[in-house]
């Protein structure tokens, strides 16, 4: 497995809301896991982050920008309905 095939992406997601926010992407799985143990105390009731698999590196400087962190959402989260993106955690 190559560098590029462990990036993860962060998502928070609102399960009362269906709602999620783009928080993090092109993570290695050390930083992923740190920023969820650090962050998952502070996230209101309802919320959790959701870490997925990129299949390749992401050229947007922002994650919340990012159409690539979008399309694996919609392809790797399987939630149904789709949630709906929101800017702001
Ligand atoms: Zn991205």
């Amino acid at each position: 497995m190559t560098q590029s095939e462990r990036l993860k992406l962060i998502l928070s997601y609102d399960r009362t809301r269906n709602e999620y926010s783009l928080v993090a992407h092109n993570q290695s799985a050390e930083a992923a896991d740190a920023h969820v143990a650090q962050y998952t105390p502070h996230l209101r009731d309802g919320c959790s982050f959701i870490v997925l698999v990129q299949g390749r590196p992401h050229r947007t400087a922002a994650a919340h920008a990012c159409r690539a962190c979008r399309e694996t959402v919609a392809r790797s989260t399987h939630l149904q309905p789709q949630p709906k993106l929101i800017k702001e955690a």
